[in-house]
């Protein structure tokens, strides 16, 4: 049984948890480096980027968790996950884990208000249209060449891969459907 990490600093973390267990994996919280070292893949949930991102720091896991990303432990970047894998973020000068290769627009929809949900198709995820759940979304502005586009909704992209890195602007645990995390897990 693969054993999956959800970085369990803030945010959306139970929530993932049953999602892996629901399709056959083993979720572990993820604290401390040895966590780490125990996982085959991890996702970093949704939640507050700057919140997460400062608690990384005082954990002491920003450079394990980018030295294990970058030695390709695959990872998945949920909302603000995706804002803390990106090279890039508009407006902003502080990066996280600096390890993909996308500009980030935070909170690109607007508000709490403003979340919405959509149907779409996600390459290589699922064949039929799966739900997405948008809350205080970011969106990639921009991806490099070597990141693969996923998905697109509204004309901006919300799904991108790169290597052993997922990102979605949306949470896909959060809905009923199970397609994303068979997915990771698949990667993992
Ligand atoms: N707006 C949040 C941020 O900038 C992300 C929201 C979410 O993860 N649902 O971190």
């Amino acid at each position: 049984m693969k054993k999956i990490g959800v970085l369990a600093m803030q945010g959306a973390v139970d929530e993932h948890l049953k999602k892996l267990k629901a399709v056959g994996a083993a979720g572990r919280k993820i604290r401390s480096e040895d966590e780490l070292d125990q996982i085959d893949g991890i996702i970093i949930p949704g939640g507050e980027s700057t919140a997460i991102g400062k608690l990384l720091e005082a954990f002491g896991l920003m450079e394990p968790l980018h030295k294990k990303i970058d030695a390709g432990m695959p990872v998945w970047g949920t909302c603000a996950g995706m804002i803390l894998l990106a090279k890039h973020i508009c407006d902003q000068k502080k990066t996280y884990l600096n390890a993909m290769d996308i500009l980030v627009r935070r909170n690109a929809y607007g508000g709490q208000l403003d979340s919405f949900t959509a149907m779409q198709r996600v390459k290589h995820v699922s064949a039929n249209e799966i739900p997405m759940v948008f809350i205080r979304a970011p969106y990639i502005d921009k991806a490099d060449k070597g990141v693969e586009i996923l998905a697109e909704t509204r004309g901006h992209i919300i799904a991108a891969k790169q290597k052993n890195m997922l990102a979605t602007s949306f949470h896909p645990e959060l809905t009923a459907d199970n397609s994303f995390h068979k997915y990771f897990v698949e990667l993992c």
